[in-house]
């Protein structure tokens, strides 16, 4: 090896370990977010990692990461040790970390195929024998907005996890050279976790039911045998990071003590969950329009009506019917409570309350309503919104454009010649690519961006607040890393493309924008496919 080509591995090997450093600090804010109780030890814990952040990057000479270590640490000596987190050094204490981030996703290693900006939180790792597929799956996973890192020994897969516990491990069973090593190595890696990584195995030459088992026993939740289908494994690893993407529940709280109010207002936000606060029952139909609670949390006593009065009104429009609602007072007689409950609560939670058991009930409660509405509004294949659901929101989304004399922009996706393959690699694989871009919008457009399934290989995008000429950019930035996207079919590869019409809303009803969209979309096809037309208004 050259002199100079060492000294760039060194440099990447050394980067790594201050990018492992950073992101062990992002993990510890989060922590402190999402587990209010114990925020002395994650303050503690935020420190000492802050420190060991600056002391590496300045070792290593990587100034964005040194910078921004030494701004969390100067917020963080402002903070009392015994005092908990106040507004002011949270907001603070974010900007640092925001500035972390970016600096952690800045890639000067990578070619110019650029990931998205989002990543995921934690990382999947990868420990194959055969490093020119693992690059290329960790190519793929970047594509979709995964953290991915590979492996050469076990040694460093070791030292990896207990830096920074994986979503997922993917192991070559015969991993570090004999038989089984790679098994071996997982058990032991197990024995260090209260809770075991999902590990998915692969082996191209032993399916045996003993060597299943032993995978099966030490937390393998999946086994390729013989081969792997990099599509097929991008999907079950979603499916074991699925955790990473679910988003935060829309509470809304309506108490009328302005005290009782900021102080939920603080729990849910801690609990990673999206809070608005009402004191006054009045308020609460604009709200419901506004904020479409996913949870209603409402106070049992209030100056003009009650809790449960309001719960019946709730209770009379039709897309709240099954909204969860919880009632909050210092009411503890069984019978009141029960009687409550009959007038369309779900549960009842008694003052003072336990911000632990309120965000459990809460987490319960969302979980299951989110399931149940999921079976009405969402596509089985590509887990976006159905046709019907799509429309909806659209109309939704005019409401609010109209009262709050925003832009808003709907587009039209159709896959081009996507009947050729079907035809060519089964339905099987088109089934898989829909997945894929699915998955690729779900990840490239931003959360405020509604993605459903129109028709078969159609898709359409509502964008609020979005320009039109942005919606254009985004949508053909989008479709020109798609067409890059490969698609893979058992030994073979292939691309795809998809035309795109979008259109900016005219005042106009959704029947007529959407058919607007589809014109524009048809022009496109007609002009070539794989380009976006934006529909003059
Ligand atoms: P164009 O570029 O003009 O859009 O050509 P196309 O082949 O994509 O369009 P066409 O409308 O002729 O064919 C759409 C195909 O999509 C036909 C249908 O079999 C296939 N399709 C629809 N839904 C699904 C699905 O859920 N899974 C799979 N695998 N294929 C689907
Ligand atoms: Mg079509
Ligand atoms: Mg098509």
């Amino acid at each position: 090896m050259s002199d100079a080509s060492q000294k760039e591995k060194l440099r990447q090997h050394f980067a790594r370990r201050v990018t492992t450093q950073a992101r062990v600090v992002l993990d510890t804010w989060q922590k402190i977010h999402t587990d209010t109780d114990s925020f002395a030890a994650h303050r503690e814990e935020l420190l000492s990692a802050s420190d060991k952040l600056v002391r590496y990057a300045q070792r290593f000479e990587m100034s964005g990461h040194a910078d921004a270590g030494s701004q969390i640490l100067r917020i963080m000596q402002a903070w009392p040790a015994d005092r908990s987190l106040d507004d002011s050094t949270e907001r603070q204490l974010q900007d640092a970390i925001d500035a972390l981030a970016r600096s952690t996703l800045r890639r000067t290693d990578q070619s110019n195929t650029e990931a998205p900006h989002q990543f995921r939180r934690t990382p999947v790792y990868i420990a194959l024998a055969n490093g020119e597929m693992a690059n290329r799956l960790i190519r793929q996973l970047e594509f979709f907005g995964f953290r991915a890192s590979a492996f050469d020994s076990a040694d460093e897969l070791i030292e990896a996890c207990a830096l920074h516990k994986p979503e997922t491990i993917l192991m070559d069973v015969n991993f570090g050279g004999s038989v089984n090593a790679g098994i071996s190595t997982i058990e032991h890696l197990q024995e260090r976790h209260d809770t075991p990584i999902p590990i998915i195995f692969m082996s191209d030459e032993d399916g045996t039911i003993q060597t299943r088992l032993r995978a099966s026993r030490c937390g393998g939740e999946e086994f390729f045998y013989p081969a792997v289908d990099p599509g097929q494994l991008i999907e079950k690893i979603e499916t074991y990071t699925h955790g990473n993407t679910v988003e935060p529940y829309r509470v809304l709280v309506l108490d009328d003590s302005r005290a009782q109010a900021k102080f939920m207002e603080t729990v849910l936000k801690r609990a990673g969950m999206t809070a608005h606060i009402i004191t006054d029952p009045m308020e609460i139909i604009d709200s419901l329009d506004m904020f479409s609670p996913e949870i209603i949390v409402l106070d049992m006593y209030m100056p003009g009506c009650t809790g449960m009065e309001i719960a019946r009104v709730i209770r009379q429009q039709d897309r709240f019917h099954s909204v969860p609602i919880i009632y909050l007072s210092a009411e503890d007689d069984v019978t009141k409570q029960l009687h409550a409950m009959s007038l369309g609560g779900d549960d009842f939670l008694t003052k003072p309350i336990d911000p632990k058991h309120l965000i459990a009930t809460l987490h319960n409660r969302g979980r299951r309503a989110r399931s149940l509405l999921a079976l009405m509004i969402r596509d089985s294949l590509t887990g976006l919104y159905n046709h019907t659901h799509t429309l909806y929101l659209l109309d939704q989304e005019i409401v609010r454009a109209r009262q709050k004399n925003q832009s808003l922009c709907f587009a039209m996706i159709d896959i081009d010649y996507f009947k050729k393959v079907n035809d060519t690699f089964g339905h099987p694989i088109g089934d898989r690519v829909l997945r894929s871009l699915s998955m690729f919008l779900k990840q490239r457009l931003r959360k405020t961006d509604h993605i459903g399934r129109y028709g078969g290989e159609e898709f359409a995008i509502i964008l609020p607040d979005t320009r039109p000429s942005d919606a254009r950019n985004v949508l053909n930035e989008i479709r020109e890393r798609f067409a890059e996207l490969l698609q893979p079919a058992g030994d073979r590869e292939f691309n795809v493309t998809f035309s795109c019409g979008v259109t900016a809303w005219d005042n106009e009803p959704s029947q007529t924008l959407c058919e607007r969209a589809d014109r524009a979309l048809y022009t496109s096809k007609e002009y070539g496919r794989n380009c976006v037309t934006l529909a003059d208004n």
